[in-house]
């Protein structure tokens, strides 16, 4: 579903189908997504199918449960996909790096090269 009044985002168009992209886990609740431009072996995003919160300060005030779940889910693809070990970053603001205001989690994984990444 679309939430409130806002166009969707490039992860709902996703989702959707309507967009290609490489959805490799699926919960009730969120997807993961193979970033287009990975930064790291592996690079994934985890995304709330909701796009209401446009970032992860609003999901802990809105949804701390969904955010719970989104970490949870990180872990489950970091261990199909790598060691089970990673870097959880989420970009909060335009100023830190946000391009897509619709709350995503980038999980970074397997032989990390650098300190500073996404
Ligand atoms: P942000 O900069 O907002 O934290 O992260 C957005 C991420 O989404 C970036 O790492 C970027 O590579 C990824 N991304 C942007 N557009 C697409 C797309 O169309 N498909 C996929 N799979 N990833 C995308």
């Amino acid at each position: 579903r679309l939430d409130g009044m806002s166009e969707p985002s490039i992860f709902t168009r996703i989702l959707q189908g309507e967009i290609p992209g490489t959805i490799v886990a699926e919960t009730e609740r969120v997807f993961v997504l193979q970033d287009i431009s990975p930064q790291a072996p592996v690079h994934l995003l985890v995304i709330p199918k909701t796009q209401e919160y446009r970032d992860v300060v609003e999901l802990a005030a809105g949804d701390p449960s969904l955010l719970a779940e989104m970490v949870q889910t990180a872990k489950a693809v970091a261990e199909d996909h790598a060691g089970g070990q990673f870097r959880l970053i989420f970009n909060t603001g335009a100023d830190a790096g946000q391009t897509v205001f619709h709350v995503h989690a980038h999980v970074l994984a397997g032989e990390l090269q650098e300190k500073s990444l996404v």
